[in-house]
């Protein structure tokens, strides 16, 4: 932490989400938001949420959709200096909805927004040469100018002696390519943490079973590995062996989205504060069940206060069962 902020890059999106379950968006529907979004954006409020210094390179149209986002991210601690406000292009957006088994359908405004135009600028050159930490969005990817930030990014902040995380939630077209296969293999090459979910953590391997794709990633350079497992929990696998599991809190889920990146940013912040990481495994559970209970991507973030009075709570209703 006192080597400087954790810093992320990616788009920032509005999400306006269908009121009803059922399959997309081929009649009138009745719909709520916007609400602040854009996995590299929650995960950036939940590090300032836990007190962490933070920081996201990132850019919006100069509209309420882009302000929204901006206002936000300032008001919860975020250092919004590095986002750019385009003037031609509307801030980006998702458009979703539910279908009955959980899977969802989108409409995407993000090539073709003002999210689109990520780019080194000044003021993101500014912000690197302070962080002490650069996590990756695997999402963020789709975007084109985004890999020459990431890679000025990760250069500067190695060379000060700070971190690299990885959430590699990247797009599945993009890694069934060459060209995702060579940039994920470069970026496992600088990850400290890495924050897979699911089936990602075989995919960033290019293994088939999860002993042997933990044992190629650790043998690969990664520090650390925090595999998310959904309603499942979550698991840490460290170097010389060392593993620990953590299952999920028992909640009503009311919207996924978000949990993933609540997750990380909680973990990541616990762990740049010096924290075990069983501990830091514990808080960020909470921060993944906590953020699946509110409605809206970036509603349900929690501060450390949050999340302590939520395990204690969670605990003694347990124990009275
Ligand atoms: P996202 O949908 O944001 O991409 P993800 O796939 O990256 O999420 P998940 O594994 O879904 O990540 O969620 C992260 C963590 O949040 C889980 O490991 C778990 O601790 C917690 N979590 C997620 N969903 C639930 C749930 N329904 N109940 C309790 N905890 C949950
Ligand atoms: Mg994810």
């Amino acid at each position: 932490e006192m080597l400087g902020p954790t810093v992320t890059v990616g788009e920032i999106l509005v999400e306006i989400m269908a009121t009803t379950v059922g399959s997309g968006f081929l009649e009138p529907q009745s719909l709520i938001g916007p609400y602040p979004s854009g996995a590299p954006a929650i995960f950036i409020d939940q590090v300032a949420w836990m007190g962490g210094s933070a920081g996201i390179i990132a850019s919006v149209g100069s509209d309420d959709f882009g302000m929204l986002n901006i206002e936000r991210l300032r008001r919860d601690g975020v250092d919004v200096s590095a986002i750019s406000i385009i003037d031609d292009k509307p801030t980006g957006s998702a458009f979703v909805r539910y279908r009955p088994d959980g899977v969802r359908d989108f409409v995407f405004n993000i090539a073709h927004s003002a999210a689109g135009d990520i780019r080194m600028t000044e003021t993101a050159r500014t912000l690197v040469e302070r962080a002490g930490h650069v996590h990756i969005m695997g999402s963020a990817f789709a975007i084109p100018g985004v890999a020459e930030v990431l890679d000025y990014a990760i250069k500067t902040v190695k060379r000060r002696g700070g971190s690299v995380s990885f959430d590699p939630n990247i797009r599945k077209e993009l890694l069934d390519a060459e060209r995702g296969r060579t940039l994920l293999d470069e970026i496992i090459a600088v990850t400290d943490l890495l924050l897979p979910s699911g089936e990602e953590l075989l995919a960033a391997a290019g293994e088939t079973d999860e002993a042997a794709a933990v044992t190629k990633l650790l043998d690969a350079g990664v520090n650390e590995i925090v595999l998310k497992r959904g309603r499942d929990g979550s698991s840490f696998f460290g170097r010389d062996g060392k593993r620990a599991d953590c299952p999920a809190f028992i909640v009503d889920e009311v919207d996924p989205t978000g949990a993933g990146d609540c997750f990380g940013a909680t973990y990541l912040t616990c762990r740049r504060m010096g924290m075990e990481p069983e501990r830091a495994l514990l808080l960020a559970n909470a921060s993944g069940a906590r953020n699946v209970t509110r409605q809206g991507p970036m509603e349900g973030v929690s501060s450390l206060a949050n999340l302590e009075a939520f395990i204690t709570a969670t605990t003694t209703e347990n124990a009275h069962e």
